[in-house]
């Protein structure tokens, strides 16, 4: 059995239960990539039983803090299981669901999407990888689910040493899915399509989008960076007059209006436009256009806190924008899914957004990732998206 031993005074967060141990923390040890290893405080105290990762800067991630459990399959098996009677007690309207959050839920690293009878899976620490095939068994067998698709391509990978790996890991077939959610019908596919194949932290968000349309009588939505068009189909739903869907990528886009008849709403009242946000909006300004409602739901300007100045800059140049896109009595919901940007600075950022625009508004929500994306009290670093819903006045 190997031993990490820590530096003195830094066995401090891991009595708190915080998973990681850093690089800069250790003494002494080492191991192979995914090994479990002893984590030890410098008088030898035992602390937690961890993965080893030799190349990342999270050097160890801990499975159990518990000095009589062993890490082996029905440890996952455990894991797994609270986390799906966690996913139970939610009662979540939808047929597409994740199902384990990473540290949250006890297995570092691992993210696991339900969308209808398939997972998808992404192994993104060295721990998880190594127990992956024990992981995807323990996995099938507490869902029910017949196949798991492996997507493991992001580029936190890379920090751990782990090469890209996607495809069928059990099971195979036909990689498009049709999932419902909120009554909506909508497709994706696990191998092509975004991170596991959908943005499921917007579900109650979409949600609530439908509900505001309705109820502040809202006509017409421009859902900016809309993927698939989640945002536009709830807009519609919700009984907007028209809603315009901008993106970047053309096989996001094809998918909207799609979604758009599968649901029954009305094609002509959907637009499609494939550009750059930031640039189509300034022509939009240009040309004197208005919205009642404005989507802004951008990719990770900032990946960690050193990126945030420019992050900053860029998320309140869209703000900007698009409150003076906004008509009075319109609505924003603004978003951001940068760890390195949190709440309090996200306000500040559309506030001053706000100021130069010359525009004042009313916070009515503060929206966050749907309750199957947990932050946990031990691991406050999970919280990612943050967003207002902003009612102009
Ligand atoms: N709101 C969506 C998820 C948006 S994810 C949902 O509910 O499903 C962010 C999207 O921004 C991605 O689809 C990506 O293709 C798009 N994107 C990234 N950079 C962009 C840019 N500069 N202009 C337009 N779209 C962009």
């Amino acid at each position: 059995m190997k031993v990490i031993r820590l530096r003195e005074g830094r066995e401090r967060s891991l009595q708190r239960q915080h998973p990681w141990v850093f690089e800069g923390a250790i003494a002494r040890g080492g191991a192979d990539a995914g090994e479990t290893v002893r984590v030890e405080a410098a008088d030898g105290r035992f602390l937690g039983w961890g993965a080893y990762s030799p190349s990342s800067s999270i050097r160890v991630r801990i499975w159990s803090f518990d000095e009589a459990e062993r890490i082996a399959p029905p440890l996952f098996r455990r894991r797994i299981a609270a986390a799906l009677a966690l996913r139970g007690r939610l009662a979540i309207d939808s047929d597409a669901q994740r199902l384990v959050h990473g540290e949250a839920d006890g297995l570092p690293g691992l993210v696991v999407d339900r969308y209808a009878d398939t997972l998808v899976a992404q192994f993104g620490a060295a721990g998880v990888e190594r127990w992956k095939g024990a992981i995807a068994d323990a996995l099938l067998e507490a869902t029910g689910c017949s196949r798991l698709y492996e997507r493991s391509d992001a580029a936190v990978r890379g920090l751990e040493g782990l090469p890209p790996a996607t495809g069928w890991l059990r099971g195979d077939g036909d990689t498009g899915i049709e999932i419902v959610e909120s009554g909506w019908r909508l497709t994706l596919d696990v191998a092509e399509g975004h991170k596991t194949g959908y943005y499921l932290d917007q579900r109650d968000n979409r949600a609530a989008l439908a509900r505001w349309v309705r109820r502040f009588g809202l006509r017409r939505v421009l859902n900016c960076y809309s993927y698939t068009g989640g945002f536009s189909v709830a807009a519609l739903a919700g009984g907007a007059a028209e809603v315009t869907s901008v993106d970047s990528s053309g096989p996001a886009l094809a998918h909207v209006q799609r979604h758009v008849r599968l649901n029954g709403l009305d094609e002509a009242a959907s637009h499609v436009v494939e550009a750059d946000v930031p640039r189509w909006l300034r022509a939009q300004r240009e040309a004197g256009q208005r919205w009642d409602c404005i989507v802004l739901d951008p990719p990770k300007f900032a990946p960690t806190a050193a990126h945030a100045q420019r992050a900053a800059r860029a998320y309140k140049d869209i703000n900007l924008l698009a409150l003076q896109l906004l008509a009075p009595g319109g609505l924003l919901l603004t978003f951001s899914c940068s760890g390195g940007v949190d709440a309090s600075l996200f306000h500040k950022i559309v506030a001053g957004a706000g100021a130069d625009a010359g525009v004042d508004g009313a916070i009515i929500q503060r929206l966050e990732a749907a309750p199957d994306h947990p932050t946990t009290l031990r691991f406050p670093e999970g919280d990612y998206l943050k967003g207002l819903a902003i009612l102009r006045a």
